[in-house]
């Protein structure tokens, strides 16, 4: 074999965009209106009735926001929460930046949180320990370390799509006065109970319509939120701080040129062109649900015996956003890193998930951390490797990735 890998024939993920796709976003396109308009508002009110929202307007029903990403909606949902500097906010160490630095943008302090034992969701009990030491008057971590504040927010976030246990984030939250923030980016749909989905316990939840997440508009959000006074604040902040929204302004039957800047706000806001496609990928949403469950499926009956292999997490209500394996590097001859180059060398794209924040220059640097902080999450991220799992990946894809892993395994277990 050569020095070069070959294309990869298996990408790690693929948006699934059909025809349907297509021809609404030449529809906007041709329609003379490209920004937020009557596409976003009908995408949010189609995704409020998916999350069993009830009628928009009525008390604790679904106030959905359509915005360009989840790291605006995260911003803007910590903003309505009035998060500000001397504020502390609770987050995963085993999560993406975006998690942590809108805490930062706002002036306020990340307080990292491990996972919970042979989770990569953040630990209830880690949490609350964390919060009883602020209570008692002392630093946040354990060595002794870390920024002073006033512990505002905490910020779960359901990795891969398997929900946390809200239950448990929940009572601690309410009882030390937080405002949860739902990091609901992977679990689209994810569901709690029955007749509940994450993003919609807390406080807010802020879903992402990355290019890679489960359902796509190349880049987008939506915040979730039940608080109408919430739901205005980020409604007028994701446009500028202005009044009224753009939409109305010029086509309302009052249209006017007239408006107010109540506050200095953002440009968060959701073009049509990628609502449009946000509103076709919804109505595949099940059935790309049940894909990834059916391949989920399929490669944990493969792996299941292996040895060197720990399967991902179970659990019910997993959107399977991720396939996150785990390698025993005690059981393995070469390492995780290693691994992922001869699945790159036999064309087979894979993913690690996360790198974890406190290890990372700004937050290492910023808050003084070592390694070993967070010694669940960095266990967590050394043995993970993510394998593809995309809506149209088709049966013989799927095949040839469980024949090359289990091709390694069997050249480097140690039995
Ligand atoms: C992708 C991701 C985000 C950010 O989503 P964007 O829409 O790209 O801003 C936030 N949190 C987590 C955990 C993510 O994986």
């Amino acid at each position: 074999m050569g020095d070069e890998n070959p294309p990869l024939t298996i990408p790690f993920a693929l948006p699934f965009i059909g025809k349907e796709e297509e021809e609404a976003a030449l529809r906007v396109l041709r329609s003379g209106w490209l920004t937020t308009g009557k596409e976003a508002l009908a995408f949010e009110e189609e995704f409020a009735t998916f999350l069993g929202g009830g009628v928009t307007g009525e008390k604790n029903s679904l106030r959905c926001l359509a915005v360009n990403s989840a790291t605006s909606g995260l911003h803007l949902a910590l903003e309505a929460s009035e998060l500000g500097p001397g504020d502390l906010a609770l987050v995963p160490a085993y999560t993406f930046t975006s998690t942590a630095e809108v805490v930062r943008y706002l002036g306020a302090e990340t307080i990292f949180v491990d996972c919970a034992p042979g989770s990569f969701n953040m630990d209830p009990a880690a949490l609350e320990k964390t919060l009883q030491r602020l209570e008692a008057g002392l630093l946040p971590y354990p060595r002794g370390f870390g920024p002073r504040g006033r512990p505002k927010a905490v910020l779960p976030v359901h990795f891969g799509g398997l929900p946390c246990d809200m239950d448990a984030i929940m009572t601690i939250a309410r009882k030390y006065g937080l405002k949860v923030i739902e990091d609901a980016a992977h679990a689209f749909p994810s569901k709690i109970a029955p007749n509940s989905y994450a993003g919609t316990i807390g406080d807010a939840g802020v879903f992402s319509f990355y290019a890679t997440k489960t359902i796509t508009t190349g880049e987008g959000g939506m915040v979730v939120c039940r608080d109408p006074a919430m739901a205005e604040r980020i409604s007028r902040m994701r446009l500028h701080g202005i009044d009224r929204n753009v939409w109305n302004r010029y086509t309302d039957a009052k249209a006017s040129w007239y408006y107010e800047v109540q506050d200095a706000g953002y440009k968060y806001n959701m073009p049509d062109i990628l609502a449009t496609i946000g509103r076709v990928q919804l109505t595949r949403a099940v059935d790309l649900l049940r894909q990834r469950e059916e391949m989920a499926r399929r490669y944990n009956e493969a792996f299941g015996e292996e040895p060197a292999l720990i399967l991902p997490p179970s659990g019910s209500g997993n959107a399977w956003h991720l396939y996150p394996l785990s390698l025993r590097q005690d059981r393995l001859k070469i390492s995780r890193d290693v691994f992922i180059e001869k699945m790159k060398a036999e064309g087979i794209g894979v993913s690690v998930h996360f790198i974890p924040l406190h290890v990372m220059p700004y937050y290492k640097n910023r808050y003084g951390f070592i390694d070993d902080d967070f010694p669940r999450a960095l266990r967590n991220f050394k043995g993970e490797i993510s394998l593809p799992l995309w809506p149209g990946m088709g049966e013989d894809k799927i095949e040839r990735v469980i024949a090359v892993v289990k091709t390694i395994l069997r050249n480097y277990t140690i039995l």
